[in-house]
Order: C-alpha cells, then structure tokens, then sequence
C-alpha cells in the first residue's frame, strides 16, 4: 500500500512545522493546500501545532 504522503524520504523523522518536535503518535496531523498550482504539505505534531499554524 502507498502512503501518497510519502513524499520525504523514508527513515527520515518528520518534525512539526510548528514547534519543531520529532512527529511520532496519533496527534499527527497532515495539512495540505494548494498554492501557486501545487500542492503544499505540512506535518504537525497535534491539533494545537495545527491550529498554530500560518500558511
Ligand atoms: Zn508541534
């Protein structure tokens, strides 16, 4: 099964946009957008890193 998020390399920890913690846990939160025709993606750590977080 592909994870079409796996757009960073793999083994690589993901770190929150927001705070900079290493992502681990079910607070991971996946922002995407769209912006100048592509598809813009940001990891956060929790729904509080989420809500923190400015485009
Ligand atoms: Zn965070």
């Amino acid at each position: 099964m592909t994870d079409p998020t796996s757009d960073v390399d793999e083994g690589k920890a993901r770190e929150c946009a927001v705070c900079g913690d290493p992502i681990d846990g079910p607070g991971h939160r996946v922002i995407t957008w769209i912006e100048d025709d592509s598809v813009r993606t940001v990891h956060v750590c929790s729904p509080t890193c989420e809500a923190a977080y400015e485009r």
